[in-house]
């Protein structure tokens, strides 16, 4: 074996370097004796010097058909893509009946494959009386860099029955090929013997990373004896694109101390890779502050890309913001599209009006935004409670052409939705003309929020795309937010059966939450115990929330404990406990919990609730203490309850705390913000007005508010929707969308 590798290895390199089968020869020495050979050598001067209009104008004008003068030059146009002038170089060729050469041949070849035309590259192709490793090669590489994978492996088949393939023409082929195929080409490279060639290895990293089997690709890191930084390259971005951000860092900390060095695409990987998903944020935004450092050391701070990527990394792990926006300052002198968007990205979610801000200003800038930066402004519209901006976004992607590109499509089915406006979302997707897993998944989660469950089903029969497991998450959870039980087990069976797709833990939750709300409490608990995987605080809130709902506290209790055992620190386990003990008259417990929660410094988030009145945002706290108008809204607030409880309403005065009167119990429950919301539309713009009144609020809506909602919408005669932390309501008439299921 050893010896016939050897073989091979020699038979390849005499092939490689004889003069005939190499084809690309840059230094002509035969022209020197020709005519005008002086002019000749300086259009190959300016050629080696970039200046190709300079050379191509000269060589025009001295008139001589040369074989290494044309191949100098295509070689240049193919280098600046410039098809054009490669085009009339060909012309030229023609017009003056010299016949290309074998040589002259690859380079056109090469030249049309760089320049994207490869049907003219093959035409050339197959008219060749005789080909050799450069012409096949040359192609096969054109047709990878220019993503048509199934060309590319077919013609590399075809070229295994007349020459062994180079190394340029493996690393090319791997380039385009999916799992099942680079297999097939890996082996072939084994025999071959090329894996030794660190250019075809680091091309099997890649491609074995790009299928997401890193394992592969890291076998055969180990195994290479010599690695060019590429490798390491190849690898750090493998580890990044499968996920396995803490392997990332690693190689990075091993790269560091064997000296390798690094470069922009190092830094680029692993930065990115400190956002993987699993990995831990507050390491992981330690490690950003290193790599910043690092960054602003060696100077690749200063490059917009590296600048971007940090930015990108602090905001993702919830670092400052105001980091972000210095290290967009930073880069004022080079800034681009890339880095406003990165700016703008890093604010999208938790500082959305600035996202907006920096939108408008990006255009005053002269740049033109990207479908990158509107899928980030996309975001940060889903995260504001008003369409208009939303609308207005939308406008400004079909201005700029980006109307069929799906990505936005879907950003913006999920934005109308969180704005409350599902016929919009509805539209845009009817409107896609291809409308992938995440455009179906998008509209389904759309349906879902507005408790639109029978909508969603009916869709889903006309899916002609595969369903992934968000599929099922979308269409179990808008089953859990119509109560619809007998559908949501259906679903949940067809998932396994018909697609093989198993149950995670989203989907357990939804299918807890499904049997819980309908009072199947007892299947619900039997269902978390046949999971295969352990159950998480969400799963257990679930089963928490069905049994306040339903009244069974011993259930709760356990679940109530899995859940402060599990999430410590959250205030809803605690919450809901002392509810449903206050509820039962077992005020002792209830206040025992109570003080468990402030033992372990759990705060209940405080309500808040916004509104928008003629392009102006105003927020109201619990209790209204924000507000400069809170006497007047406390008073409107004061008739409105008086005029529902003639239609009658009965405050629900049960959950709340038991050591004060029932009078005062009332009182608190008037001081929820949605309540002081709805108050402050009806002073300031009349009862005439027939506007759907929008509430946004940050946390779930309670019982009273929902009960009040409903018969407010009666009295009004006005729609009223609340967006609460979970769904949509959408009150009219008296009833609400969720059909009591929240
Ligand atoms: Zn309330
Ligand atoms: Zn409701």
């Amino acid at each position: 074996m050893g010896m016939e590798r050897w073989k091979w290895r020699w038979r390849w390199k005499w092939i490689w370097e004889n003069p005939f089968y190499r084809g690309f020869c840059t230094i002509p020495n035969s022209s020197i004796s020709q005519p005008g050979s002086v002019q000749v050598q300086h259009v190959y001067t300016l050629c080696a010097r970039g200046q190709l209009q300079e050379a191509l104008t000269l060589f025009y004008a001295i008139n001589i058909p040369h074989s290494q003068a044309y191949a100098t030059l295509l070689q240049g146009c193919a280098r600046h893509r410039c098809l054009d002038q490669g085009r009339a170089l060909h012309h030229h060729m023609l017009a003056h009946n010299h016949e290309p050469d074998l040589f002259v041949t690859n380079h056109l070849i090469n030249f049309y494959a760089k320049c994207g035309c490869l049907d003219v590259a093959r035409q050339l192709f197959d008219q060749m009386p005789h080909r050799n490793l450069v012409s096949w090669t040359a192609l096969i590489t054109g047709y990878s860099q220019h993503d048509r994978p199934e060309d590319c492996f077919q013609l590399f088949s075809y070229m295994l029955a007349h020459h062994r393939p180079t190394e340029f023409a493996f690393a090319s082929v791997l380039g385009s090929c999916d799992c099942i195929r680079g297999r097939q080409v890996h082996a072939l490279v084994l025999k071959t013997s090329f894996d030794a060639y660190v250019y075809v290895a680091n091309a099997l990293i890649t491609m074995y990373s790009k299928s997401l089997y890193s394992d592969d690709a890291w076998v055969i890191f180990q195994t290479m004896s010599t690695r060019s930084l590429i490798t390491w390259n190849s690898m750090l971005a493998g580890f990044q694109l499968c996920g396995h951000g803490a392997q990332s860092l690693d190689l990075f900390s091993r790269m560091h101390c064997d000296g390798i060095g690094f470069d922009r695409a190092t830094f680029l990987s692993v930065i990115s890779s400190l956002c993987s998903e699993g990995n831990d944020v507050v390491l992981g935004l330690e490690h950003c502050y290193q790599l910043h450092c690092l960054a602003s050391k060696t100077g690749f701070v200063s490059q917009v890309e590296v600048a971007t990527a940090l930015m990108i990394a602090y905001s993702k792990l919830g670092g400052d913001a105001s980091e972000c926006y210095r290290l967009f300052t930073e880069t004022s002198d080079c800034q681009d599209v890339v880095s406003w968007t990165g700016i703008i990205t890093s604010c999208a979610e938790q500082k959305p009006e600035q996202a907006l801000l920096l939108f408008s200003q990006l255009r005053w800038e002269g740049l033109n935004p990207d479908c990158y930066t509107f899928s980030a402004v996309i975001k940060a519209c889903a995260c504001l409670a008003t369409e208009q901006l939303g609308s207005a976004v939308h406008a400004q992607v079909v201005k700029a052409g980006f109307e069929e590109d799906t990505v936005l499509a879907n950003a913006l089915i999920h934005a109308y939705a969180r704005c409350g406006s599902i016929c919009w979302s509805e539209q845009v997707f009817n409107r896609i003309e291809f409308p992938d897993t995440v455009s179906w998944n998008s509209i389904f989660k759309a349906y879902a929020l507005h408790g639109k469950a029978v909508e969603a089903l009916q869709l889903f029969e006309q899916m002609n795309v595969q369903p992934d497991a968000a599929t099922f998450v979308a269409l179990l959870t808008a089953c859990s937010h119509a109560g619809l039980v007998d559908e949501g087990t259906k679903i949940f069976d067809m998932m396994v059966q018909n697609y093989r797709i198993y149950p995670q833990r989203d989907h357990f939750a939804c299918m807890v939450d499904i049997l819980g709300r309908a009072g199947h409490l007892l299947e619900a608990e039997a269902l978390i115990y046949r999971m295969p995987m352990e159950p998480d605080s969400v799963i257990w809130s679930a089963l928490l929330g069905a049994c306040r709902k339903h009244r069974e506290p011993k259930m709760a209790e356990l679940a109530g404990r899995k859940l402060m055992e599990l999430d410590p620190k959250n205030s809803l386990g605690y919450v809901l406990m002392s509810n449903i003990y206050s509820s039962e008259g077992c005020f002792h417990n209830a206040a025992f919990i109570r003080k468990e929660m402030k033992g372990c410094r759990v705060r209940k988030e405080p309500g808040l609730s916004w509104i928008e009145i003629e392009n102006q945002v105003h927020e109201f706290a619990c209790g209204g203490q924000r507000h400069p108008q809170r006497e007047a809204i406390c008073a409107e607030l004061e008739v409105l309850v008086g005029q529902l409880k003639e239609m009658g309403y009965v405050p629900e005065t049960n959950s709340a705390l038991h050591d004060i009167g029932e009078e005062h119990k009332e009182e608190l429950l008037f001081c929820h913000s949605e309540k002081l919301a709805l108050a402050f539309v009806v002073m300031n713009s009349g009862r005439s007005d027939w506007k759907t009144i929008r509430i946004m609020k940050n946390i779930r809506i309670c019982l009273d508010c929902h009960n009040f909602m409903k018969l407010a919408s009666d009295l009004l005669q006005r729609e009223i929707l609340v967006r609460d932390s979970n769904r949509f309501h959408h009150f009219r008439d008296g009833l609400c969308s969720c059909s009591d299921y929240w």
